[in-house]
């Protein structure tokens, strides 16, 4: 490792610390324009519905259904801003949110799967909650 390197890696500041402080400039410079630092989009811009056509030819969904603000409560970092984009297939209806879809025909959830809890759970339209945090709330007041 040269020494340049080294010198800077020992003289950084700890990772939490940083971290803090892009969230402190996101806040002072970004929210009021609209720039946030962690936005919510579904994981795919393509329908993932094996009995649509649109999937089976790989067709980009371009159907904002939604895209707004909202708040994320966080259990370290307090509240954040964030931008959250829903998309809509145009084939199947299929609404896609950040870690779930729904049909349009119903208002059930169905979670990606996958190995790992979701990094946030929507608690409302407009508020999302950090599952650490979540958690923690529910294990103290009951699910
Ligand atoms: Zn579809």
């Amino acid at each position: 490792m040269c020494r340049g390197l080294r010198d800077l890696i020992w003289s950084l500041a700890p990772l939490e610390e940083r971290e803090r402080g892009r969230d402190e400039k996101y806040a002072e410079h970004g929210w009021d324009k609209g720039i946030c630092k962690t936005p919510l989009y579904p994981p795919s811009i393509t329908c993932t519905n094996s009995q649509c056509g649109h999937a089976n030819k790989g067709v980009e969904m371009r159907d904002y259904d939604k895209m707004g603000r909202a708040i994320i409560l966080t259990l370290n970092g307090g509240v954040k801003f964030t931008k959250v984009v829903n998309l809509t297939c145009a084939g199947c209806r299929r609404s896609y949110r950040h870690n779930y879809y729904v049909h349009s025909d119903s208002k059930t959830r169905t979670y990606y799967p996958g190995p790992n809890l979701p990094q946030y759970i929507q608690l409302d339209e407009h508020h999302y909650a950090e599952t650490e945090l979540y958690l923690c709330d529910k294990l103290c007041h009951g699910f």
